[in-house]
């Protein structure tokens, strides 16, 4: 694939105005069908309907100018847009599995990736082998004669560790082994995992490409082959497409998101320092921070880290954790990221408070998301909110 610049991609490509009476805006194509001159024209669509516009599970105009985007966005051939990341992750992992074949996947990947691994694909006799993949040497223990998939999440979106993608790729590529990624932290500005070698790259679209926490959706991208493969069974027969207007608010997002991360990313980089002062917080994970044990692994494969950085409080009990993140004013209290507004998760608030151990680090970490707003204003809130401790 040739370089197109990011200022095409996101301004013009896919986009062809003269069509709809040169509007700068695209138009919202709500139609669920499309009607055709001749049985010749329409004989060919039903034959072959990624081909074009014949019924919107499949294609649609505005859901199709963006996925002319995604796809360049990743440098793949080709993109198909889900009606919510974990749709995305279904398809694509369901697609290359049969009865009898094994999963090698990352520990702790996506919540609901982890459920279709552990709850749904065993019932149709497919297993899969977790595995620390800070270390290539653990995915090679792992393979078995029957292993058809290798699953990865590079960062994972709590405590951020890292695969090497270009390691992995080769190993998978050299025993014939199709390599899916869950892209949703880095999102394609600062991680292009297709061009490392990876078959399909996924992302949660509800996150940066969306930016302002109104839309839910999913991205997969990879080679024109493998998705027009997948688009003629697993999307159409799931039929979680995504609405044409969730389309075009996605398009929307798409035009600010470099604007958006480049702001993220500052102010993630002043919160970081700032963090790393305060005497109750024993310690800032975050990927791109010269103390993060992979950071030399994220230099290499990652152009940035975006606004999710992970503290953990130096704190004995679930209570503090607990007063610590009911003080927070500004920060809102909520999953996902992405959008516009910081926020912040707390671990134990994912687990039973009977459950908490003070000695386990994981149980005093929040996650922190830092969105647009100023620095300053964000750091006063986390100032008083440690001060309570
Ligand atoms: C949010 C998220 C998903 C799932 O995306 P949805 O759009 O919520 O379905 C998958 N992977 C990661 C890492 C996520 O953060």
């Amino acid at each position: 694939m040739f370089e197109m610049d990011l200022s095409f991609i996101l301004n013009e490509l896919g986009e062809d105005r003269a069509q709809y009476f040169n509007a700068v805006a695209p138009p919202i194509v709500q139609s669920s069908n499309f009607a055709f001159d001749k049985v010749s024209e329409m004989r060919e669509l039903l034959l072959d309907e990624y081909k074009g516009f014949l019924y919107s599970r499949g294609n649609n105009p505005t859901v199709a100018i963006l996925q002319q985007k995604l796809a360049a966005l990743d440098g793949a051939e080709a993109a198909l847009v889900f009606g919510s990341g974990a749709a995305a992750i279904f398809a694509s992992v369901l697609s290359q599995v049969k009865q009898g074949d094994h999963i090698v996947s990352v520990r702790d990947p996506y919540s609901w990736a982890k459920r279709m691994f552990d709850v749904i694909l065993p019932r149709f006799g497919v297993s899969t082998t977790y595995i620390d993949g800070t270390r290539i040497e653990n995915f090679e223990k792992a393979l078995q004669s029957n292993t058809t998939l290798i699953y990865l999440e590079t960062p994972n979106s709590f405590t951020y560790e890292l695969q090497d993608i270009e390691a992995v790729a080769k190993l998978a590529k050299s025993r014939g082994i199709v390599t899916i990624i869950d892209n949703s932290y880095c999102s394609p500005i600062y991680q292009q995992p297709i061009k490392m070698g990876i078959d399909l790259s996924l992302q949660s679209a509800t996150k940066y490409i969306g930016g302002h926490s109104d839309t839910v959706a999913g991205v997969l991208t990879g080679s024109s082959a493998l998705i027009s493969k997948i688009f003629a069974s697993e999307f159409m027969n799931i039929g979680s497409g995504i609405s044409p207007f969730s389309a075009w608010l996605l398009l929307r997002g798409l035009r600010t998101l470099p604007l958006r991360l480049q702001r993220i990313t500052e102010s993630t980089a002043v919160l970081v320092d700032w963090l790393k002062k305060q005497p109750a917080i024993e310690r800032v994970i975050f990927p791109l921070d010269p103390d993060f044990p992979q950071y030399e692994l994220a230099k290499k494969q990652m152009q940035g880290a975006c606004g999710l950085v992970t503290i953990q409080l130096k704190v004995s009990s679930l209570e503090a954790v607990e007063r610590f993140c009911d003080s927070l004013q500004h920060f809102l209290m909520a999953v996902s990221w992405g959008g516009h507004e910081s926020l912040a998760f707390p671990a134990c608030a994912s687990m039973n408070a009977a459950d908490f151990s003070a000695n386990e680090p994981k149980h005093r970490m929040v996650r922190l998301y830092i969105g647009l707003e100023e620095p300053g204003y964000l750091i006063k809130d986390l100032e008083q909110a440690l001060a309570k401790l």
